[in-house]
């Protein structure tokens, strides 16, 4: 195919889930390869751009929206889910309440936006900070078929562990919803 048949796509991505569990600390490993202990919880909305060269026909900008200041009320207004086309749902392995809040979080998620025929949008689990923890987090497979999350990853913002995977089923889901 010639260049001109490039198809790009903007794809609006939410990252969610309780405060401290490494949202902002994810987002900028994944764009900008840096991890530091100590990010601002800046309040309000952030965006961050990662382009894809998907393949040799197609591009995709992934625009992050990372939150600051109101997860800790649990929930979003209905302009930040707007026009959304997947999220990702972390949650920290060393503090258990994070996890418990998860469900809280697809729920906010699928009551506030569905896809133009009505279908949730994908959401992938992040297990995050994986490498404070020796022993391995319990598979979530049955967890994630039970609650519609279409995959799930133990990552590290930290050691860059898994986050480019579970960003690349993420937008793999997408390409095939839409
Ligand atoms: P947010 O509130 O969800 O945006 O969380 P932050 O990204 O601000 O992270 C909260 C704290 O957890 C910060 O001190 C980060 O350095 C730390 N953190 C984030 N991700 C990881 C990780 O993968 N491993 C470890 N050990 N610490 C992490
Ligand atoms: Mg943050």
């Amino acid at each position: 195919k010639s260049q001109t048949m490039q198809q790009e796509h903007l794809f609006k991505v939410l990252v969610i889930g309780d405060l401290g569990v490494g949202k902002t600390s994810i987002i900028k490993r994944y764009v900008h390869q840096i991890f530091s202990q100590h990010y601002r919880a800046t309040i309000g909305v952030d965006f961050a751009l990662k382009v894809l060269h998907w393949d040799s026909d197609t591009v995709i900008r992934l625009q992050l929206w990372d939150i600051a200041g109101q997860e800790r009320y649990g929930n979003m207004t209905r302009v930040y889910y707007r026009e959304a086309v997947g999220a990702l749902v972390v949650f920290d392995v060393t503090r258990a309440s994070t996890f418990d809040a998860v469900l809280k979080w697809k729920d906010d998620l699928d009551t506030k936006v569905t896809l133009s025929h009505g279908k949730p949008v994908p959401a992938v689990l992040l297990a995050n900070k994986s490498d404070q923890v020796c022993s391995q987090q319990p598979r979530l497979d049955t967890f994630c078929r039970e609650n519609g999350f279409v995959g799930w990853f133990e990552t590290s913002a930290k050691e860059n562990t898994n986050i480019e995977a579970a960003a690349r089923c993420l937008v793999e889901h997408i390409l095939t919803d839409e």
